[in-house]
């Protein structure tokens, strides 16, 4: 076979490399500090709810948009954490995880050569996410060598234009745990309302939080409702990645159901019986998610205080559970070829830094380790990591 049969919308993006590493440090053995998914059980409740599920007959399609009765916990949810107010019959879709939200928000709404304004290092499936949708990136920069990585006001409103269809806001922020102040909220939510434009944000952290931050959704502040897609997901908050299962959240009809066409072709719906579980999370008491924060918090500040004793120069994340490590004070690599070894020659897994940048180059000095791990697997991970410096 001599033709190239790939299309070219996917020829523009590379495999993840977060996913890659995963299976690397499979092959080699190693301790995945790599992607982040928690090593550690979901709370029982939710196994005995998803087994039940089985039982009780939901193992056929739900309704595309969601099992009513999640849409019902969701709509309580949301408006017990964030004051939002969603009907649940037209404002919120159940999807494949956020992943899914995020691709099917990007197809329903943008059309090819629309410009979205995204903050850069940032998530690496916004890429082919803008690929596959046509829409033109547009970065910003947050400076990692500050604390709270704050952007320049100026280069933000530099980025916005009459092309602007809109901005992604993942707050707490992957790779670098930067959660949004109201402050710098309130000042993206201005540039949305004067330029007319949408803003998707992706809220997958927002129950992991440290050192008293406080995680402020977009869609909260005046009038943004309307224009900001609120997306998140079962997989952070309750440790099951696997379960995919995810939504998108918007007060607007129009904009609600041009998602709710791209998510239904897509996928038809996310898994029926662990959208029934999900009803079940959904109504943890507060008690819950405040030891997850503090549980997540310990496993912080042991990965830090480890890294830092290597000669590594960690970022410090004030949310989500990634923490990127600059490590050229102990290595003249660039950051895949330090990575490798690192899979290969040590057995942990990391993600190369360039893998967050649209210039590789930017990402150059940094790994991102990943800490939703047992402290046991953390301090195996730091035992290894000595070896390093013993063969310098
Ligand atoms: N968000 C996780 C990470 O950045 C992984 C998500 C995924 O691989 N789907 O590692």
């Amino acid at each position: 076979m001599t033709a190239n049969y790939t299309a070219q919308r996917v020829s523009v993006f590379q495999e993840s490399v977060i996913r890659e590493m995963t299976r690397l440090c499979g092959q080699y053995g190693g301790i995945n500090l790599a992607q982040g998914f928690p090593d550690f059980d979901p709370p029982q409740e939710l196994l005995e709810a998803a087994q039940r599920a089985l039982g009780d007959g939901y193992n056929q399609y739900a309704i595309t948009w969601g099992a009513p009765e999640l849409r019902q916990a969701l709509s309580e949810k949301l408006e017990r954490y964030s004051g939002l107010r969603y009907d649940p019959d037209r404002h919120l879709t159940v999807t494949c995880g956020a992943t899914e939200a995020m691709m099917a928000t990007m197809l329903a709404l943008v059309n090819p050569g629309e410009e979205v304004v995204v903050f850069e290092p940032f998530y690496e499936n916004y890429g082919p996410d803008a690929a596959l949708s046509g829409a033109r990136l547009r970065y910003v920069t947050l400076d990692l060598s500050r604390p709270d990585f704050p952007y320049d006001p100026r280069e933000l409103e530099r980025a916005f234009s009459r092309s602007t269809k809109a901005i992604v806001v993942n707050t707490p922020h992957n790779p670098t745990g930067k959660v949004f102040s109201r402050a710098e909220l309130e000042h993206i939510a201005d540039l949305c309302r004067h330029y007319d434009a949408l803003a998707v944000t992706d809220e997958v952290y927002e129950h992991i939080v440290y050192d008293g931050a406080q995680h402020v959704s977009l869609a909260s502040l005046p009038g943004m409702a309307e224009r900001t897609i609120t997306i998140s997901s079962m997989s952070k908050t309750y440790s099951v990645t696997g379960w995919r299962v995810g939504w998108a959240a918007v007060a607007n009809d129009a904009v609600a159901q041009a998602i709710r066409k791209a998510h239904d072709f897509l996928t038809v719906g996310a898994a029926a019986p662990l959208q029934q579980a999900a009803v079940v999370a959904l109504r943890f008491p507060d008690s819950y998610y405040r030891q997850m924060a503090q549980s997540y918090q310990r496993k912080r500040d042991l990965l830090l205080g480890a890294l830092r004793e290597l000669g590594f120069r960690p970022t410090v994340p004030r949310g989500a559970y990634y923490i990127m490590a600059d490590f050229t004070g102990l290595s003249q690599e660039d950051d895949t070829a330090f990575a490798l070894r690192l899979v290969r020659e040590v057995g942990v897994a990391t993600v190369p830094g360039s893998s967050f940048f649209h210039h590789p180059s930017l990402g150059r000095r940094y790994v991102r380790f990943a800490y939703p791990k047992r402290e046991q697997t953390l301090e195996e991970a730091a035992r290894r990591l000595a070896r390093l410096g013993a063969d310098r």
